[in-house]
């Protein structure tokens, strides 16, 4: 912990109870977004490192990370210090270029396969609505295909089938109201992992089909990753019928390598979606791809697809990519990263063989999770079977703890490049107790 960590917040009685009432007053939820609701109130009031502090001067041990952006942990110094050297050099002048978003589109190129020119927006949805955009402008189709399970972000194409009952599978399932229905009844629900059910569908839409959008592993319901198979053959089929393979690699790039899940897999998309661990946490995000597409969004004439944004390319945030990029490029980074999820996993499947639980660990590199159900998901119906209640207790349990992330069932455990092996033998300790309670109920 840094010194100011350990500084104390001046406290009233329950302080957490008072900002939630506080802020409930003020925001809807007394939250800014849905998603970071947990059982209890909490209000941060230092985050540094692998550690969070609460309004009460609780310390955690945080596991949610930004729901995985901060990949080199909290308040990393170096990002810290070029985004304070960066809003003094430059801030935002918002006309022309700056020299730093060249210099880390270069660098997006070198790194990412598909990537041959870059697009500089502010947040994962922003990437993925424009990459629906661009795929409907070339190929003058209107449908859209998304896999149920996965998450796209906040807009109306993609906003539908995420985590759904069993009874809304198979049906359009928004995540809320107000979205325009034929919008959502442009997007085609199909199941993850199913080539043949792909190769079904193209066979008989084919021709409306514009883009198939497709994160490369299920992280939003925990860790399915797709199969080589299944991804080469999403691949050939838009190939075949001339729609635009996206790879949603928000949270998949750059916390499981350089060049993303691509990379890994060795199937290049049209085109990539990237934010969150790209900036260590700031808000900026990248829209990646051929150029023969990404050129649609030139200025007019030339280009024909409007892309437009006051923040977008803030070289601030720019410049926290930039140092971003420096720590993860630095070598073996991501060995450290993927060894430390690696014995994260093992010691929960000690845990749980110990206790006799029906659960696994699941993830990949530095990310990890139970899952508490038997066999090995490879979609998200399989998923289903998670034993939704144990889940969520489990993770009520840790937060008591002081281990905390998303208290949502199925939702990913992230490591950081500063958890160290003393924060993962606390929390296999806090997990053992846990599960042995969990083992006796
Ligand atoms: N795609 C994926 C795979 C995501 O996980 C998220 C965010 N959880 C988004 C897109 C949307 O990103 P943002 O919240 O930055 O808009």
């Amino acid at each position: 912990m840094t010194g100011s960590f350990d500084q104390r917040s001046t406290t009233t009685s329950r302080p957490a109870d008072e900002l939630q009432r506080r802020a409930g007053r003020v925001m809807p939820g007394g939250v800014a977004s849905v998603n970071r609701l947990v059982s209890e109130p909490l209000y941060i009031v230092g985050a540094h490192g692998a550690e969070i502090e609460d309004a009460s001067g609780r310390v955690f041990v945080d596991y949610n990370c930004a729901f995985g952006a901060t990949i080199l942990g909290h308040a990393d110094p170096l990002v810290a210090e070029r985004v304070a050297r960066e809003s003094r050099r430059v801030g935002l002048v918002g006309l022309g270029g700056t020299d730093v978003e060249v210099e880390l589109a270069e660098r997006l190129v070198g790194l990412i396969p598909c990537a041959e020119q870059v697009a500089f927006v502010n947040s994962g949805s922003e990437a993925t609505f424009h990459a629906l955009r661009l795929a409907r402008a070339v190929t003058g189709r209107e449908k859209i295909v998304k896999f149920q399970g996965a998450y796209h972000g906040w807009h109306d194409a993609v906003a539908l089938n995420v985590a759904s009952d069993r009874a809304a599978l198979g049906r359009r399932d928004p995540l809320g109201a107000g979205m325009l229905a034929s919008t959502l009844d442009a997007t085609l629900v199909a199941r993850f992992n199913d080539l043949e059910g792909l190769r079904d569908l193209f066979d008989r839409r084919g021709a409306e089909i514009a883009a198939v959008i497709v994160e490369p592993i299920l992280h939003n319901v925990g860790c399915v990753a797709g199969t080589e198979s299944f991804l080469r053959g999403a691949r050939e089929l838009c190939d075949r019928h001339g729609a635009v393979l996206v790879f949603d690699e928000v949270i998949t790039g750059f916390r499981h390598g350089l060049g993303g899940y691509q990379e890994i897999v060795g199937v290049t998309p049209h085109l990539g979606a990237f934010g969150k661990a790209l900036a260590n946490g700031f808000p900026i995000a990248a829209l990646v791809g051929e150029a023969s597409l990404l050129e649609h969004f030139s200025p007019r004439p030339t280009g024909d697809v409007y892309l437009a944004g006051t923040y977008n390319g803030h070289p601030v945030m720019v410049a926290a990519a930039l140092a971003t990029l420096d720590r993860l490029e630095e070598p073996g980074t991501y060995e450290r990263l993927y060894a430390l999820g690696a014995r994260y996993r093992h010691g929960l499947d000690e845990l749980v063989a110990r206790h006799g639980l029906p659960a696994r660990a699941s993830g990949f590199g530095s990310v990890w999770l139970l899952e508490f159900l038997t066999g090995t998901p490879s979609c998200y119906e399989d998923l289903l079977a998670n034993d939704s209640r144990t889940d969520a207790a489990f993770r009520h349990a840790m937060l008591e703890r002081g281990h905390i992330t998303s208290t949502t069932p199925l939702k990913r455990w992230n490591v950081t490049l500063a958890h160290t092996d003393d924060h993962r033998t606390r929390t296999l300790e806090a997990a053992d107790a846990v599960l042995a309670e969990l083992a006796r109920a």
